[in-house]
C-alpha cells in the first residue's frame, strides 16, 4: 500500500504500536535493523534517522561514516509475530549527509538498474521460488542436520513434520500481505518451498528478505532451525531460489510475448535470453555468492551446470515455462537463497538489458537432458559451464564491465574484496574429506 506520512501515524496511533524496526540489508545479504520507539517515528518519516555506517561490513570507513535511512512507506507492515508488544517495520534506503543515495546500498543500487529498464520502456516482473531445509535444533537450541522426516516431493502428512510450521509460515506471511501460490514438501528430507505471487523487482526483492525473516522466526517457534544455506547435506538436493521473470512495457503489457512467433516469444524476449547467457558466468558470482552455493551447481540434483536454455527440459540455466500472453516469462534456475536478491535482480536485469541493447541472439535451445552432454557435444553446441566455484565466478565477474557497472564501483570492490578473503580461507583449511582420504593412505 502506498501509505502518506500522515497515514503511517494514524496507523501508528490506532494500533498503538510500541516499536518500530527500520530495516536495510548489507552488501552480503544480510537484513540489518535498527529499532526505535514509537516517540521517534516522527523523525524516522522525516529521514532524520542517523546511524553509524562504519559498522556496517562493507559499508564505509570511519571517517564518512553518518549514514541516513529513508524508510520507503510502502513497505510498512505490522510483525504478527510478537507476544504482547505491538511492534511494525519499514524498508529503508541509505542516504549520505548530503542527501545523496549512498552507493554502498543494494537497494539503491536495484533502483538504480530498474530506472535504467524503464528509461528503455520496460519494468521488471519477478516471482522468485524459495527452497530451504527445516532441521531440528538440539537441547542447547543450536542446529541440527537432522530431519526426522521421511517425505518426499508434494507428499502430506502425517510423515511430512516441518508441515505444520510451513503452514504456520503461510499463515503468517498472509497477515504480512503476501499472496501464498504454492506451499510444498521439496525433493529432498526436510526441504520445502513456499512460492508467493510475482511483482515489481523492487517489491519482490523486499519480499524475499521479509520472507526469510518471517521463515526463520516461525521454524524457531516450531523448534527448528530454518536455513536457506544452497547445499547443507552431501548427497541430496540442494535448495535453489529460482527467479521467474518478465519485462512488462510502461502500459503493462507483457513484452516477451508474440503470438506470432513459432515459441510465442518476442524478440526482446530473444535478446533478453541472448544477455542473460551472455552473461551467466559472471552473474553467478552474484546470484550464487558463497563457496558452498557451487556444491549445488554439480550434475544430479535437480540444479543447472550448462549455459543452456530449454522450452521444456528442467535441467539447463534456463527454461521457458509452458504458460503464454500475460504469463510469459523466463525462469533462471542457477540462483540460490544465500544471493543479496537487490544484488542478484541488478545484475541479472542488466544481462538481458544488455541482450537487447545490443540485439544479442541466444544459442538454438537444447531439448535433451543436459546433465548426460559430453564434452565434445558441448563443444560442438558451443555451450559452456557455469563457473565451478566462487574464485572462478569473482574472475568472471570481475571481467565483465556490464556487470560490473549494474553493482557499482563500490559494490564490485567489496563484494569482490569478501568472496576473495572467504576463498582464500577455504582454500587453506584442511577438511574432514581430506583426512578421511589421505591420511592412511600416505
Ligand atoms: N532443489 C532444486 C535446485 O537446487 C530444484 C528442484 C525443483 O524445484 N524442481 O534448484
Ligand atoms: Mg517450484
Ligand atoms: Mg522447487
Ligand atoms: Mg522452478
Amino acid at each position: 500500500t502506498n501509505y502518506s506520512k500522515e497515514e503511517i501515524l494514524q496507523k501508528a496511533k490506532e494500533l498503538e504500536l510500541e516499536f518500530i524496526h527500520l530495516q536495510f540489508t548489507d552488501i552480503m545479504g544480510v537484513m540489518k535493523n535498527i529499532s526505535i520507539t514509537i516517540e521517534q517515528l516522527e523523525k524516522a518519516l522525516d529521514n532524520e534517522i542517523m546511524f553509524d555506517g562504519s559498522s556496517i561490513d562493507g559499508f564505509v570507513r570511519i571517517e564518512e561514516s553518518d549514514m541516513y535511512l529513508r524508510p520507503d512507506l510502502s513497505t510498512f507492515v505490522v510483525f504478527p509475530w510478537t507476544n504482547g508488544s505491538r511492534e511494525a517495520r519499514m524498508i529503508c534506503d541509505v542516504y549520505r549527509p548530503d542527501g545523496t543515495p549512498f552507493d554502498g546500498c543494494p537497494r539503491n543500487t536495484l533502483k538504480r538498474v530498474l530506472k535504467e529498464a524503464e528509461e528503455m520502456g520496460y519494468i521488471m516482473n519477478v516471482g522468485p521460488e524459495c527452497e530451504f531445509f527445516l532441521f531440528h535444533t538440539n537441547e542447547r537450541g543450536e542446529p541440527t542436520l537432522d530431519t526426522h522426516d521421511n517425505a518426499g516431493y508434494f507428499d502430506l502428512a502425517p510423515v511430512d513434520l516441518g508441515g505444520d510450521a510451513r503452514k504456520d509460515m503461510t499463515i503468517t506471511l498472509k497477515q504480512m500481505g503476501f499472496e501464498i501460490e504454492a506451499s510444498h514438501h521439496e525433493v529432498a528430507q526436510g526441504q520445502h518451498e513456499i512460492d508467493f505471487l510475482y511483482a515489481d523487482a523492487l517489491a519482490t526483492a523486499d519480499n524475499i528478505m521479509t520472507f526469510k525473516m518471517a521463515v526463520r522466526i516461525i521454524a524457531q517457534r516450531h523448534g527448528l532451525h530454518a536455513t536457506f544455506m544452497p547445499k547443507p547435506k552431501f548427497g541430496i538436493n540442494g535448495s535453489g531460489m529460482h527467479i521467474n521473470m518478465s519485462l512488462a512495457t510502461l502500459d503493462g503489457k507483457n513484452a516477451f510475448y508474440d503470438e506470432s512467433d513459432p515459441l510465442k516469444l518476442s524478440k526482446a524476449a530473444y535478446h533478453y535470453l541472448g544477455g542473460i547467457v551472455k552473461h551467466a558466468k559472471a552473474f553467478a558470482a552474484v546470484t550464487n555468492p558463497t563457496i558452498n552455493s557451487y556444491k549445488r551447481l554439480v550434475p544430479g540434483y535437480e540444479a543447472p551446470v550448462l549455459i543452456a536454455w530449454s522450452s521444456s527440459n528442467r535441467s539447463p540455466l534456463i527454461r521457458i515455462p509452458a504458460k503464454r500472453g500475460n504469463s510469459t516469462r523466463i525462469e533462471l534456475r542457477n540462483p540460490d537463497p544465500s544471493a543479496n536478491p537487490y544484488l542478484a535482480l541488478a545484475a541479472v536485469l542488466k544481462a538481458g538489458l544488455d541482450g537487447i541493447k545490443n540485439e544479442i541472439e541466444p544459442p538454438a535451445p537444447v531439448c535433451s537432458n543436459v546433465y548426460h552432454m559430453s564434452d565434445e557435444e558441448m563443444k560442438e553446441k558451443g555451450i559452456e559451464g557455469l563457473p565451478t566455484n566462487l574464485y572462478e565466478a569473482i574472475q568472471e565477474l570481475s571481467k565483465d564491465e556490464v556487470l560490473k557497472e549494474a553493482l557499482g564501483a563500490h559494490i564490485f570492490e567489496k563484494f569482490s574484496d569478501a568472496a576473495l578473503l572467504e576463498w582464500s580461507e577455504y582454500s587453506r583449511y584442511v577438511s574432514q574429506w581430506e583426512l578421511d582420504r589421505y591420511l592412511r593412505k600416505f
